[in-house]
């Protein structure tokens, strides 16, 4: 339901307001103590372990270092804190995760990890750990599976001596059913004999875009000089042997070929010219067409006893097998990485973060809600069995094109990022249009109570897959402060991405390493960058961007996120009020209300770059619980200058 207001319009009329005390009435409460209430709606802090801080001076951020700044977490409003992996890796930011049971000897050991959740528990702050359930690193389970069939854990990982073929034969669960089982993503784990020695039929239709291999005793062709635009390449590094055209784009021949890799299809008899057309994994299997694959050009071999694994992201991360996912849970890998999870619940941590879960079951909406609900109740029974109150919070990154797509996840989880609230912000932000910025929030709430009453909705800016929010608005400072404000007086659960309360900026297509730049905790010294390869940008990381700088200035983006963040641990309503949208009369404002338990307050942001006079029946702005930038009140209007924010109690 929507309030009515008037616009009036008057003169502008700044007054200073940005410095009222804190809770004037004294009714803000410890409520954040509350273990439920921080898993509803505490601000989360997401680290880059790796470039967050440095304990001992290597150059790799630790947890140690964690602990060291638990001061600046806590002031920060941080009622939990998501750590990157930290699970043995040889990758630096650790999401090919070598064994389950250990940590990073980089980041620390497991007394510090230990030490980090007890100093952090005594400040109501939890730690969430990063779990990586779609793949793993190439480590022991890995090295044991491709090694031997009779080894445990054979069956943890997506193996095939032919996946072409056993994709087509639905053996594979990981695709469950998938349209697209993204081939590219086979890799050789086990030279075998990969070649073949005999004599073949080969037919090559381009049209098709297939090659069918026959074992034949037929008599075998001389090469065609003069093939037109048909060439098998094998064998040595210049063998190669032109096709006949047999009919429009189809090419045949049947050849004694001797070749210890397989084979190549190119347009040319000069390798430096031509279109290749080679496999995207697997092998051929004589007598039904293979597909050929004018992009990635990978030799198609004959299987042999060549061993490929399914590794949808890189090479260096195996996806994991759960079988079918209904029964996922009996699966030996579920079993030994719900047993990791174990470990770590028992040590104390407050929830788990779940890595590319919409990939578990490649995009698979349904699987994967079955399999997200067996590894969460697994892991709240082991969270129960420990004494714990209410139940483990976990949020799920299903990473999907939009809200829709990801809101059935709800139902396996019972909190996801929300990816979509950012991408909505950052395009009003940068439209100057707010009007509809609550309703679009109320949208997604709607959508994710179809399939969970109890949703947590877990919003956000940037992250660490993402361009900077700072890159993403201009890295304009005053923009930046609005965006922090806005999150943290939304409803949902908070993360504050490391860097953001900053104002760091950074894009993706220079690589990751510059959207995951470490803390600079002083104005002068180094930085935790070790990790980063040097991919730093030193020109963004000026004195003035320092902590230390920003903690001294209380116009900064960092002064600014401490005091809505307190303002959100102080005030119950602005954390966990229910939304109320408030029909805006100029189209930049951005207007609600939240209510919680007789608490109402009215949250109001100016997302352009003018100032803005309403006026709102039935409100008041008698007592400001935090602002931003130029807000005046003259009697019954309200005036936000550019960029401004303010939150009043009603
Ligand atoms: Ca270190
Ligand atoms: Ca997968």
């Amino acid at each position: 339901m929507r309030r009515s207001i008037f616009l009036l319009a008057t003169s502008l009329v700044f007054i200073a307001n940005c410095c009222k005390p804190d809770n004037p009435d004294g009714t803000g409460e410890a409520w954040r103590n509350a273990a439920s209430q921080e898993k509803l709606s505490g601000i989360t802090y997401q680290i880059n372990v790796y470039s967050f801080a440095d304990s001992d001076g290597d150059g790799w951020g630790d947890l140690k270092g964690i602990t060291q700044h638990l001061d600046y977490l806590d002031e920060l409003g941080a009622t939990a804190l998501w750590l990157s992996p930290i699970q043995s890796s040889d990758s630096y930011h650790g999401y090919n995760v070598l064994d389950y049971y250990t940590i990073n000897s980089r980041l620390g050991t497991e007394a510090d990890f230990r030490d980090l959740i007890d100093k952090a528990k005594q400040r109501n702050i939890g730690i969430y750990m990063d779990y990586v359930l779609n793949h793993s690193g190439q480590g022991a389970w890995f090295r044991s599976a491709i090694n031997s069939e009779d080894s445990p854990y054979r069956s943890f990982y997506v193996l095939s001596s032919n996946p072409t073929a056993d994709v087509a034969a639905g053996k594979i669960d990981n695709y469950a059913g998938a349209t697209n089982p993204g081939m590219g993503a086979w890799h050789l784990a086990k030279g075998g004999n990969l070649g073949y020695k005999g004599r073949l039929h080969f037919k090559v239709d381009i049209n098709a875009k297939t090659v069918t291999v026959t074992e034949t005793t037929e008599a075998a062709q001389n090469p065609n000089t003069n093939s037109p635009k048909c060439w098998l390449w094998y064998g040595s590094i210049s063998q190669h042997c032109g096709l006949y055209t047999t009919a429009s784009n189809v090419y045949e021949i049947t050849i004694d070929i001797d070749t210890s890799w397989g084979f190549i299809v190119c347009t040319s008899n000069n390798w430096a010219y031509g279109t290749k057309y080679g496999g995207d994994g697997g092998s051929i299997t004589f007598g039904q067409p293979f597909k050929l694959n004018n992009s990635t050009a990978a030799d198609i071999t004959f299987g042999g006893d060549g061993i490929w694994f399914f590794g949808s992201f890189d090479k260096s991360m195996p996806d994991l097998n759960y079988g079918p996912y209904a029964t996922a849970a009996t699966s030996p890998a579920f079993k030994e990485l719900a047993n990791s999870a174990g470990k770590w619940i028992d040590m104390g941590i407050a929830g788990l973060r779940l890595d590319a879960v919409a990939w578990i079951y490649q995009n698979q909406t349904k699987a994967n809600v079955s399999f997200l609900k067996q590894w969460y109740d697994r892991c709240n029974t082991e969270w129960k069995a420990r004494g714990n109150r209410g139940d483990i919070y976990m949020v799920g990154e299903a990473w999907c094109d939009n809200a829709e797509q990801m809101a059935p996840y709800y139902e396996g989880l019972p909190s996801n990022f929300n990816f979509y609230y950012w991408w909505t912000l950052k395009d009003r932000l940068n439209k100057g249009k707010g009007d509809d910025f609550a309703r679009t929030v109320l949208y997604f709430h709607n959508l994710f109570r179809r399939y969970r009453s109890d949703f947590i909705d877990a919003i956000k800016l940037s992250n660490h897959d993402e361009d900077r929010a700072g890159s993403d608005l201009n890295r304009d400072q005053a923009k930046m402060k609005l965006a922090g404000a806005v999150l943290l007086t939304s409803p949902g659960k908070p993360f504050i991405y490391q860097g953001e309360e900053l104002g760091y900026w950074g894009r993706k297509d220079k690589g990751d390493e510059y959207i995951r730049t470490p803390i600079k905790w002083n104005r002068s010294g180094a930085v935790p960058s070790a990790g980063l390869g040097g991919k730093v940008d030193n020109a963004m990381l000026t004195e003035d961007m320092s902590v230390e700088a920003q903690l001294g200035d209380a116009t900064s983006v960092l002064s600014v996120y401490r005091r809505f963040a307190k303002a959100r641990n102080e005030w119950k309503a602005l954390a966990k009020g229910e939304m109320e949208e408030i029909s805006s009369p100029k189209s930049s404002v951005a207007l609600w209300t939240m209510s919680y338990e007789g608490q109402t307050v009215l949250v109001a942001h100016n997302f352009g770059s003018s100032s803005a006079t309403i006026s709102l029946e039935n409100f008041k702005f008698d007592k400001t619980i935090v602002s931003n930038y130029a807000v005046s009140v003259n009697d019954t209007d309200l005036t936000l200058g550019p960029y401004a924010s303010a939150v009043y109690l009603q």
